[in-house]
């Protein structure tokens, strides 16, 4: 062989190993992807647009929502952990061979925004200044919300462990192992997280083309934490909404839960018709938003008369009582309110009612 057909050569093998690269995922497999079975349903909600649901036998905690589009995949939020979001990238691959080119976060939250270290430099990770700043500056490890979560994973396996041995029923000892394998899995995945902000942000509304789809990416106002986005399809008539608004009761460790109905009022004067929320199935009756901004005006108006009276936040917790909710929220099973909600208002209520 003459060097210059050895040089091309090597020329064409460099390229063909480029080529082969993945694009959007790191090549490297992360800790803590085993599992048994599919990991997520893909649930079609329009063409191209699916709502993506963990079955449970790897933690994902959050939902995503993909869209795929005519040469690329959009991602929006991307699961707890690394581990889930390569094994989302692996599934995807059932629907579509289009790459992932796009994620957005709905908020900074470890369960929407934990998978994005997989992503490739050259993804763009959409999301509002305030998510960056939270995922950047913000110390995600120490935030009480994640904390809780990842001190409470040693005590979950180690319960798990202890009712594998001791189960005698076969079939509830297989569901159990199942559960500690997830368990397992994703305390290793969290042992390799490196928080990762967006690299595009937005302060208000930005709008991705793609063919003849029109992706909204818009800010309503405070609600569920400073900088939520909801990922609006105009055509489609669907809008997905992190935990701005879920199928239940949403989480209130970092809202502004006295400006969260008027946001929620911002969202009903979009013409949409599904609504694919953050936690739980996807769904179209839209008097749950009425419910639920009920239900925050109810709690925020409840826990501010009891401060009012000088009750301490562990009591409150206990006496507030959102009981008349509970038709439409059924984890509602007496008075009491989550104490993280309740610190939450306080922490408001001292503030001034939330500037
Ligand atoms: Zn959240």
């Amino acid at each position: 062989m003459t060097r210059l057909a050895f040089a091309c050569a090597i020329g064409v093998l460099l390229v063909a190993v480029a080529v082969l690269q993945p694009s959007a995922a790191q090549s490297r497999r992360p800790a803590g992807t085993e599992h048994k079975g599919k990991a997520f349903r893909f649930n079609k909600v329009k063409e191209g647009i699916y709502h993506v649901v963990g079955t449970g036998t790897l933690t994902v905690v959050g939902n995503s929502s993909i869209i795929v589009n005519d040469n690329d995949v959009i991602v929006v939020d991307d699961h707890v952990s690394p581990a889930a979001a390569w094994v989302l990238l692996d599934e995807i691959k059932s629907i579509t061979d289009k790459p992932v080119r796009t994620v957005i976060n709905t908020h900074f939250h470890f369960d929407h925004a934990h998978g994005n270290q997989i992503f490739g430099k050259n993804v763009d990770i959409i999301g509002h200044e305030f998510t960056r700043d939270m995922l950047l500056k913000g110390n995600p490890l120490q935030m009480p919300l994640y904390k809780n979560y990842l001190e409470g994973l040693p005590r979950q396996i180690e319960d798990l462990r202890k009712r594998v041995a001791t189960e005698a029923d076969s079939t509830r000892k297989a569901t159990l192992q199942a559960q500690l394998i997830s368990a397992e899995s994703n305390r290793a995945s969290q042992a390799e997280l490196t928080p990762t902000p967006p690299n595009v942000t937005l302060r208000t509304q930005m709008t991705l083309y793609r063919g003849d789809r029109e992706i909204q990416v818009r800010f309503l106002g405070r609600a569920h934490t400073a900088g939520d986005v909801v990922v609006y399809l105009p055509k489609e008539k669907v809008v997905m909404t992190g935990d701005f608004l879920t199928a239940a009761l949403s989480n209130m460790s970092d809202a502004f839960v006295n400006e969260w109905p008027a946001t929620l009022d911002e969202l009903k004067k979009l013409d949409f018709e599904t609504v694919l929320p953050g936690h739980g199935e996807a769904f179209t009756d839209k008097a749950k938003i009425d419910y639920f901004q009920a239900y925050l005006r109810d709690v925020w108006t409840e826990v501010s008369r009891l401060k009012q009276q000088g009750v301490s936040n562990e009591e409150a917790a206990k006496r507030a009582d959102l009981a008349r909710h509970k038709e439409h929220f059924p984890t509602i099973q007496g008075p009491g309110v989550p104490i993280i909600a309740v610190t939450r208002i306080y922490e408001l209520l001292d503030r001034g009612g939330g500037r």
